[in-house]
């Protein structure tokens, strides 16, 4: 019986029927022989003050925050990281004593991914996609020196606020629409579908981007999780560039999360594992 010392984390987002993170995250504590609980709270927009305050009073060591509440609970936090001010937008919240601390995993979960590829310094970009998980993937790679950014998006508001904020910290930034097709031009090094689309289950729906300029050594990433293998990348290897799944970023941003609460290393090879069931994928 676990009894009273069991510690809490969970994610405040809207009703689901699973939620793939939980299984992840709680295989970790499982195999870090940690007596944890990641709980999934439904939690409506006009509740979320009193969520927080609820979180504070029984002691959550953290939690995560999903739609619709990433940019709502900033204004619930003591404290926001460097990249989660910049954003706008919380996904993780860290307890530090008796304050919140409120961090964006979305974009450091990419970067870390990717940073076991390639070193993302001076690296030129093109960014599908500029609502929220663009917008943390761009802040990352500009905080971690890209040379260039191309945002690319289908509204032009949502594209110009990203280039708006991308031009006080990138070199060169430009914004462009998708059209019938972003002809991604040669000598850019990372490629990056930040939108829904290819999400399960309408997974051959076509992503506005043409690669047939993109070289082999450009490395094409997808955020879409499941299916990993998306059409994007399958194109991508067809071509012969080097990929990155929205898998491992989902499993990173869930690492970067469990050891800002736990202090313990996280072991990814089961997350990974648990994640992959959780999608149906073995
Ligand atoms: P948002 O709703 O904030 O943004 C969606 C983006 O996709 C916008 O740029 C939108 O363009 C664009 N978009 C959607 N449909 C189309 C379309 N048919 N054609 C062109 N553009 C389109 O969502 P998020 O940014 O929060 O999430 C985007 C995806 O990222 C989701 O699928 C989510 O699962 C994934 N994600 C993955 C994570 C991971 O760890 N792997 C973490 C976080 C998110 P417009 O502005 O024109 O509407």
């Amino acid at each position: 019986m676990a009894g009273f010392r069991q510690e809490l984390v969970g994610v405040f987002g809207q009703p689901v029927e699973e939620n793939p993170t939980q299984p992840m995250v709680e295989a970790a504590f499982v195999a870090a022989g940690l007596d944890w609980r990641y709980l999934t709270i439904a939690v409506a927009p006009e509740a979320l003050a009193d969520a927080v305050r609820g979180a504070r009073a029984m002691g959550f060591r953290g939690f995560n925050c999903t739609i619709p509440h990433k940019v709502a609970v900033v204004e619930h936090l003591d404290r926001l990281s460097e990249a989660a001010s910049l954003i706008g937008a919380v996904n993780c919240v860290v307890r530090e004593g008796d304050r919140l601390l409120g961090e964006n995993t979305d974009g450091a979960g990419f970067l870390a991914a990717l940073r076991r590829r390639r070193d993302p310094d001076g690296a030129r970009v093109v960014l599908l996609g500029a609502g929220g998980a663009a917008r943390a993937i761009a802040v990352e790679l500009a905080l971690a020196g890209a040379g260039s950014i191309t945002v690319v998006n289908r509204g032009s508001e949502r594209g110009r606020e990203l280039g708006a904020l991308l031009e006080r910290l990138v070199p060169e930034v430009a914004i462009d629409s998708p059209g019938d097709g972003f002809r991604v031009p040669a000598g850019t090094d990372l490629v990056v579908n930040a939108t829904s689309i290819g999400l399960y289950p309408d997974v051959e729906a076509a992503v506005p981007l043409v690669l047939d300029e993109v070289a082999a050594a450009a490395l094409v990433a997808d955020v879409i999780p499941n299916p990993p293998e998306t059409r994007l990348l399958r194109e991508a290897a067809a071509l012969g560039c080097e990929t990155l799944d929205g898998l491992e970023m989902l499993v990173e941003q869930g690492r970067i999360g469990f050891e800002l609460w736990t202090g313990v290393e996280a072991d990814t090879g089961v997350m990974r594992a648990a994640l992959r069931r959780a999608f149906g994928l073995f």
